[in-house]
């Protein structure tokens, strides 16, 4: 049987509702066989600040990901080599030669697509799910999303309900002292709290 496999590569600086209402969405519209979460060891395209150790990053994920069924691959956070998609996706294709590999991102990270390490050979390997996190997003993702069918891409965008949270806002909430339970999984909480993670 041919497999539907999702990856979701983030920073996840923590991992956060956010990301899994946006895999939840693409599951219910999609049916994925399974669902792989892939931390960044050092994300390429930005400078991240207050970037917790990859081994904090991969454990939240791990536990976010248990409620779901969801995996975590470490691969990103093992290799010397720059955490760059391309790269990802064709060790996944090697391993799965006969599934579907998805790669899903969200809006800012799909209209920089042309940006990445060979976007080209990452068209070839896997089909790009998208969703909007402003409401103006659409629109321009559907302008770009042509932009790449010139490039080879097959993308699937959806208007999914997004949720207005990101790792920055949870970080600043968080090291304000005040209630982050609407938007992290409780797993993710206590081991913040446990790590005294993200209090600088
Ligand atoms: P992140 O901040 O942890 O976010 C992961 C993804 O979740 C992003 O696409 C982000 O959308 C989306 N997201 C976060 N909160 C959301 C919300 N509330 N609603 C809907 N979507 C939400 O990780 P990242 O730093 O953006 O990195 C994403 C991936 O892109 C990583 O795997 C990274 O390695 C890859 N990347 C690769 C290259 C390259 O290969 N050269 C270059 C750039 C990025 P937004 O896109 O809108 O932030």
């Amino acid at each position: 049987m041919i497999q539907k496999i999702a990856i979701l590569g983030g920073t996840f600086n923590p991992i956060h509702n956010g990301h899994l209402h946006l895999i939840k969405r693409f599951s219910e519209k999609i049916g994925f066989d399974r669902v792989i979460l892939i931390p960044t060891k050092v994300p390429t395209h930005k400078g991240e600040e207050h970037l917790a150790d990859a081994v904090h990053r991969v454990r939240m994920c791990r536990l976010a990901a248990k409620e779901f069924g969801y995996e975590v691959s470490d691969v990103e956070v093992q290799r010397e080599t720059p955490s760059y998609t391309v790269l990802t996706l064709e060790a996944l294709k090697h391993k799965f030669p006969n599934d579907m590999l998805y790669f899903i991102t969200g809006e800012d990270m799909f209209l920089s697509l042309l940006t990445w390490n060979d976007p080209d050979r990452i068209f070839q390997l896997a089909t790009i799910c998208s969703a909007p996190r402003s409401i103006e997003g659409m629109g321009k993702m559907e302008q770009y999303a042509q932009i790449l069918k010139t490039h080879g891409a097959n993308t699937i965008l959806a208007n999914i309900d997004f949720l207005p949270i990101s790792s920055t806002l949870v970080r600043t909430v968080w090291k304000n002292g005040e209630d982050i339970s609407d938007l992290v999984p409780a797993a993710v909480v206590n081991y913040m709290k446990q790590y005294d993670l993200y209090k600088e």
